[in-house]
């Protein structure tokens, strides 16, 4: 090895970059060189890899001295850059709309709040000045208000719940609060915040690492002791103990709080007595069955802490959704919430684009990701300079696919070592793997990274200059919640590239639509049958050593429906009815029931028939049979937590679903042949010579046919060889539905032309729906019959949540039917493509279990106009 001192101008070139060398060196690896400083080799680790090419004439240092700049976010200009895109020849074309976000001013608060001189002073100490909607909202939880706080990513939510909670605590030591995050890796986040409220917090890194990992904490806050910790699935035997008998606030999830909290809540009364907060962060993720499921253990939450005495404020944080009083109200089941939803901290300048790839020789457009790995190699991470970016792909596989295809691309431009300042974060990695990406991503050794939706969550993230999507994220609440990670030290740009897909395609044709578009309603059914079973069993456990429930409770807390499920479980005799001069009570019936059974998993639906999936003889979950069928037939491709896999078998006699972990680059769609029966009409709404009705109907499922589909690529129909035939109850199920009873008229049209008819209006009204719902595509699905006997022979056309009881997005559709429709007309007629069977930006979806074949777009379009109310259209 020969050592080479720098040359004068190499150091000044350096010190442009505010590179501080001292006694500089270079050395040479198998004849490159490269450069380390004499104080360390952590700047130089940090810069080789980007001073490229230093060439050596022997010895002599001469040369051709390229650094790549990197643009700190506060000195990012959004439209230069943007500018410099729209130039670029490969780039251009993409046909832009763009929305400028102007600067925002903080508004900070100008009432003093009443808060202990012990939270004053630390708040001075950490140089927090409260917001404006920050004061409001600590204020109304002072006051002793249920408040839900409704605001962008990273506008100091934490705050407004620390702030109280630990108020309360300092009155009173012996007061406590419970946190409940929807996903782990939230948690050891929150810890260091609660932490950065101690006394001898200086702000330094080493006393801050105390709180960076474990179970159970400590600190001094006005010279009070306050213990806080993580209960979580991991969290040790003996640490749990110290948790429960010690702690003030305790930090814990969803499942936790069902299977480790209520369930044994006799060994919690110390802290359920004194709960005064019950803060739950992210309820933009409560959705579906997940949100129902929690909506009801919340229930069964208020109702112990009611019978030790407590009545705890809610504090409830989402991002911008569309009915956040409504979804505070469904999950809690408490009335009086105040909305803190005006976010009044600062904000850079941010531009928005809605960016569509150019249309390729073959007509089709080129793909949303490989447009994305264009951006990214052509003008954001280069060796001319690199932009700070944070990038979005809805699934891991297209997270991976795009990963792939960047590290190709750097390869085929020979510079080396680009694709390691990017990096891949899926909720499957380890919190070891978590925590180094973003130490790295914050010391700059690493400037880009792509990740699923796991990183919309609360996750501190250093400031990013770059937003890049790949395709519209599925909901608005989604798309601010990813913009959010930009402008906060200097401008954003945000660049949403759309795939060739229905929605997203109107969206193109619509940008007002996009741009305006007002963030989705969340939809839960906590009413759900199935659901409402299992909670009452559990609640009936956790009440029994209360002195039992009277029917009364039950109604007031679940409702008249609930009822039914009460005369059930007595029928099942789980419970046991007890009478005494005053009332009619419940209890357990402990002697022919264990209640741990009663306590299922909250991730999935429930029915009663529960397969377990086992992968590699190892239980990893439970499944309803229900979604056995529509997702774990065999052949298919099932990811949960991130993870993927391939399901080998499903055993109907033990209640088996075998699968391995794969690493395919397919996905699979089922494609179930429905046969449904109208059970109960509701409600009915009128349109134009015909009705829409909400009621409960009856789905049976054959399922032999699946399709194997690579994205950007064809899609094969396999057969499903079940190995024994599927038993009969579990093929059917009742579930909510709204549907459409066209008028006698196209009775007479020709029985193939009407059904592609109503399968193009099928389609047209699941490609529109999460335009105005928060929902997964696998939550609802359509049917259609020429003839429909309980509609009087006529054509009808289905919409129904696909699980069993129905998750509340039926419902939801039913009440907004008039907007629905209107968008559907809009979608078909909007779009310029000639051929009856329309095309992959209006009417024909990757979803189709008919691959798209009989669509008839013309017709569809007439019926439409013909049952939609005449102001509708246009
Ligand atoms: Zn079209
Ligand atoms: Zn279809």
């Amino acid at each position: 090895m020969k050592k080479v001192q720098l040359s004068e101008t190499i150091v000044r070139i350096l010190e442009t970059y505010g590179i501080e060398v001292l006694t500089p060196q270079f050395f040479a690896i198998e004849g490159r060189w490269h450069w380390f400083t004499g104080h360390g080799h952590k700047d130089a680790f940090r810069l080789w890899p980007t001073a490229a090419q230093i060439l050596s004439d022997r010895g002599s240092l001469a040369v051709n001295f390229k650094l790549t700049k990197v643009i700190p976010p506060s000195e990012f200009k959004a439209a230069q850059l943007l500018e410099k895109i729209k130039r670029n020849s490969k780039l251009g074309e993409a046909i832009l709309h763009i929305k400028e976000y102007p600067k925002k001013d903080a508004s900070y608060a100008s009432k003093s709040l009443p808060l202990t001189d012990e939270i004053v002073v630390s708040l001075k100490r950490q140089g927090i000045k409260l917001y404006e909607h920050q004061a409001n909202a600590i204020e109304c939880a002072l006051k002793g208000r249920n408040v839900v706080i409704a605001t962008p990513t990273a506008s100091g939510k934490t705050v407004c719940f620390n702030v109280p909670v630990l108020d309360a605590i300092i009155r009173d030591t012996s007061s406590c609060a419970l946190y409940v995050y929807p996903t782990k890796a939230l948690a050891q986040d929150q810890i260091r915040k609660i932490a950065s409220f101690r006394d001898d917090n200086k702000g330094d890194d080493v006393t801050d690492k105390q709180y960076s990992s474990g179970y159970y904490f400590t600190m001094k806050l006005g010279g009070k002791q306050i213990a806080f910790g993580k209960y979580e699935g991991p969290t040790p035997q003996d640490i749990r103990k110290v948790i429960r008998e010690r702690c003030n606030i305790v930090l814990t999830n969803p499942d936790e709080l069902h299977f480790g909290i209520l369930r044994f809540n006799q060994l919690w009364t110390r802290f359920l007595k004194n709960l005064k907060y019950v803060v739950l962060d992210e309820i933009h993720i409560y959705k579906g069955i997940f949100g129902s499921h929690m909506a009801l253990i919340i229930r069964r939450l208020r109702k112990v802490c009611e019978a030790l005495g407590a009545r705890p404020v809610f504090i409830l944080c989402s991002a911008t959704i569309g009915n956040p009083i409504e979804h505070a109200k469904n999950l809690t089941g408490c009335d009086d919430f105040v909305l803190i939803d005006k976010d009044s901290s600062p904000k850079k300048k941010r531009l928005l684009v809605l960016w569509n790839p150019p249309l390729k020789e073959d007509g089709k457009r080129v793909e949303a990701l490989t447009n994305l790995v264009d951006l990214l190699t052509e003008e954001l991470i280069t060796s001319n300079q690199i932009v700070k970016t944070i990038a979005f792909g809805r699934s891991r596989l297209s997270v991976k696919l795009a990963y792939k295809l960047l590290e190709d691309r750097y390869r085929q431009k020979g510079i080396r070592n680009f694709a390691s300042f990017v990096r891949e974060y899926t909720a499957t990695l380890p919190p070891e793997r978590r925590e180094e990406i973003f130490s790295a991503l914050a010391g700059g050794k690493i400037h880009g990274i792509i990740g699923t939706n796991a990183l919309e969550l609360g996750v501190d993230i250093p400031d990013m200059s770059c937003y890049l999507s790949i395709g519209y994220p599925g909901s608005i609440t989604s798309v601010h919640q990813q913009f959010g990670r930009v402008g906060r030290v200097g401008e954003g740009l945000g660049i949403v590239i759309l795939h060739d897909d229905p929605l997203e395609q109107y969206f193109a044709r619509f940008p007002k639509e996009f741009f305006d578009k007002k963030p989705e309603d969340i939809t839960i059914n906590p009413k759900n049958p199935v659901l409402l079973r299992m909670h009452l069993a559990c609640y009936i456990h956790e009440m029994s050593a209360y002195g039992g429930i009277s029917e009364d409770d039950i109604k007031t807390i679940f409702g008249e429906e609930a009822i039914e499920c009460l005369r059930k479980l007595e029928r099942e005799q789980k419970i046991l009815r007890y009478e005494d001069k005053s009332r009619v009570y419940w209890k357990f019936n402990y002697s022919s029931n264990d209640f741990s059974q009663e306590y299922l998993p909250i991730r999935n639906p429930i029915s009663n028939v529960n397969f377990t999936i086992n992968c590699d003889g190892e239980k990893i979950g439970i499944i309803d049979g229900a979604s056995v069928l529509r997702d774990l037939h065999p052949g298919a491709i099932w990811i949960d937590n991130d993870r993927q896999y391939e399901v080998v078998n499903v055993d109907f006699m033990n209640k088996v679903v075998n699968v391995r972990e794969v690493d395919f680059e397919y996905y699979t769609v089922a494609a179930p042949k429905d046969k449904v029966r109208i059970l109960q009409k509701k409600q009915q709404k009128m349109l134009r010579r015909t009705s829409v009705y909400f009621g409960l109907i009856s789905v049976r499922r054959e399922v032999k046919e699946y399709w194997k589909i690579v994205p950007g690529g064809e899609a094969e129909r396999e057969e499903i060889k079940w190995s024994t035939p599927i038993p009969e109850d579990l093929c059917t199920f009742n579930t909510e539905a709204l549907w459409f009873v066209l008028p006698n008229q196209y009775k007479t049209i020709m029985n193939q032309e009407l059904e592609s008819a109503l399968h193009a209006i099928e389609h047209a009204l699941l490609i529109i729906i999460p335009k105005s719902i928060n929902c997964d595509p696998n939550d609802i699905k359509g049917a259609y019959t020429p003839v429909c006997p309980e509609s009087g022979g006529n054509p009808t056309i289905f919409l129904f949540d696909n699980y069993p009881g129905g998750i509340g997005l039926a419902k939801s559709c039913f009440q907004r039917i008039h907007n629905i429709l209107r968008d559907c007309i809009r979608l078909i007629e909007s779009c310029k493509c000639r051929e009856n069977e329309g095309c992959p930006s209006c009417i024909q979806t990757s979803r189709c279990e008919k691959r798209n074949k009989n669509l008839n777009k013309k017709l569809a379009l007439k019926i439409l106009k013909e049952v939609t109310p005449r102001r509708l259209c246009f």
